[in-house]
């Protein structure tokens, strides 16, 4: 076989890895939307991961010559892979979002380094026939600005999902952040009609861009806080995947193309899904105007009421109709197979059990759906709200299981709260409410929870899995 078939037969081969590489991430897409799958479906995706990275580095040719620098890749790869398996075993379910967030600023670090390090490889001839206006330039520049911003911003999310930075509100941030925004995309369109003969002189204006980019991803996360994160977290997944797209353009590579097309259109569906069930628009979210501090005018009435254990088994034994409303608590407590084992006990003695599933429960998109899979609660028993709450007032007993802020009422009835329009679950709609909690904590949006001063409500204080526990043996006895 003489050379150029040989290099014909490695690029053929290339491909035909790469386009079985691409059906696994689809199928793999495909697979996470359900939980019985999803976990296959991770794998599958992870599979041509491993499969398109090694052909690359095997097969992958540039201007006819094999790769290089195979030793420095390799290791870049066990200390990248040992780090993230040793931070993915470590990290508790609760902190699972603080983690995505973290490693989705790493992907759009590492696109928007690919912009840096190829700005002054863009071919002379290229430059010479049209300038900068050509679509290498156009992918440099998208991928600079896309991955800076998702990674800047990704680090702040990360920071204040953490509990390390907290919100920062200043009124004209809405006008700040357009002109930002106005700002780099005139840097593109600037650059991309300016006559510059070299890459050399576009240096000072990508590391300028890049500045801004940075100013920017921080800017549009720092005011966001109250309900609104997911939201922003999902956002930001797709920005990266737009920007690993862009490399996927820069290089010619259909693999990094594909999977970047699938992050970005699959987080951009996910944000604009989100956006529907939050109640809010996706322009307020690219510029970081939701959501924010505490609520400023709420007028404490009632009082706090208690039930004893046995008062609540009672209660529950002889309804007809029972929802369980599972929140972040539940996850905190791991509490989703004794809550499972409750359903089940109840569903024996001829109680109608199903879940309310906001979707923003818990610390991230489908957190409820993934932690009651877990505890092999069946998938039909689940129930999204805004499909359970017009049959909440035919609910005898509605149990809120360490959930605050998607249940509470402010969000319809008091304009300056920052849960204001987001969609909650009716709880109090429902004829009984059992809240279980371990004290008045107040939840994420750090607001106050009028449902719990319900003359329907009645409190269950204690860590959730000690008391589902409690309730279990005494529901048992019974
Ligand atoms: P919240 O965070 O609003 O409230 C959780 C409640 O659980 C607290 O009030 C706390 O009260 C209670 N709790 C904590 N630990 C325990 C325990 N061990 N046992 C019993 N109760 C406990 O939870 P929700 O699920 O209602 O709402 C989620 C919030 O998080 C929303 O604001 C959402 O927007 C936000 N968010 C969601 C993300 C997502 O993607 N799903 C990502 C980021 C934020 P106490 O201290 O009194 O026990």
């Amino acid at each position: 076989m003489n050379q150029l078939s040989q290099l014909q037969t490695g690029l053929s081969i290339l491909e035909l890895i790469y386009l079985i590489s691409s059906v696994l991430f689809i199928l793999g897409l495909k697979m996470l939307s359900h939980p019985a799958t999803a976990r296959k479906g991770n794998s599958l995706a992870a599979v041509g991961m491993v499969m398109a990275i090694v052909a690359t580095i095997l097969l992958h040719h540039r201007d006819g010559k094999p790769i290089g620098n195979i030793g420095l890749i390799l290791t870049a790869i066990a200390i990248g892979s040992v780090i993230g398996w040793v931070i993915a075993k470590r990290v508790k379910m609760t902190a699972m979002p603080q983690l995505v967030s973290f490693f989705n600023g790493m992907g759009g670090a590492a696109a928007a380094l690919i912009s840096m390090i190829e700005f002054p490889n863009v071919s002379p001839e290229l430059i010479a026939k049209s300038g900068m206006a050509n679509g290498e330039v156009l992918a440099i520049l998208l991928g600079l600005m896309i991955g800076t911003v998702s990674w800047a911003g990704s680090m702040i999310a990360f920071g204040k999902l953490d509990g390390r930075i907290g919100d920062m509100r200043i009124k004209a941030m809405r006008y700040v952040n357009l002109t930002i925004l106005a700002i780099l995309i005139g840097f593109i369109i600037f650059i991309m009609t300016r006559h510059v003969r070299s890459s050399a002189e576009l240096a000072p204006l990508v590391y300028i861009m890049f500045a801004i980019s940075v100013i920017y991803g921080v800017l549009f996360v720092m005011p966001i806080g109250g309900a609104d994160m997911p939201v922003v977290i999902s956002l930001l997944n797709s920005f990266t995947g737009v920007a690993a797209a862009m490399g996927g353009f820069l290089y010619n590579n259909q693999i990094m193309l594909t999977g970047g097309i699938l992050v970005g259109s699959a987080g951009t569906i996910l944000t604009v899904l989100m956006c529907k069930a939050m109640n809010r628009s996706l322009l307020n979210v690219i510029i970081g105007v939701f959501g924010g501090g505490g609520q400023t005018n709420v007028t404490v009435t009632g009082s706090v009421k208690e039930i004893s254990i046995s008062d609540a088994a009672v209660l529950l034994t002889y309804s007809r109709k029972v929802v369980i409303v599972p929140g972040y608590g539940l996850a905190v407590a791991q509490a989703q197979h004794i809550c499972h084992e409750l359903d089940k006990i109840l569903e024996e003695k001829g109680v109608e059990v199903r879940y309310a599933i906001h979707p923003v429960a818990g610390r991230m998109p489908g957190h409820m759906n993934v932690l009651l899979a877990e505890a092999d609660v069946p998938y039909e028993q689940l129930i999204e709200s805004d499909e359970i709450n017009p049959d909440l007032p035919n609910t005898d007993v509605i149990v809120v299981i360490g959930a605050n802020d998607v249940v509470n009422p402010a969000a319809e009835d008091d304009p300056s709260s920052p849960i204001y329009g987001m969609p909650i679950i009716k709880a109090r709609d429902a004829k009984n409410i059992i809240v279980m909690k371990r004290g008045m904590g107040k939840g994420y949006a750090a607001i106050e929870n009028l449902l719990f001063y319900n003359d329907k409500t009645r409190m269950l204080f204690g860590d959730a899995k000690s008391t589902l526990q409690n309730l279990v043996n005494e529901v048992k006895s019974l």
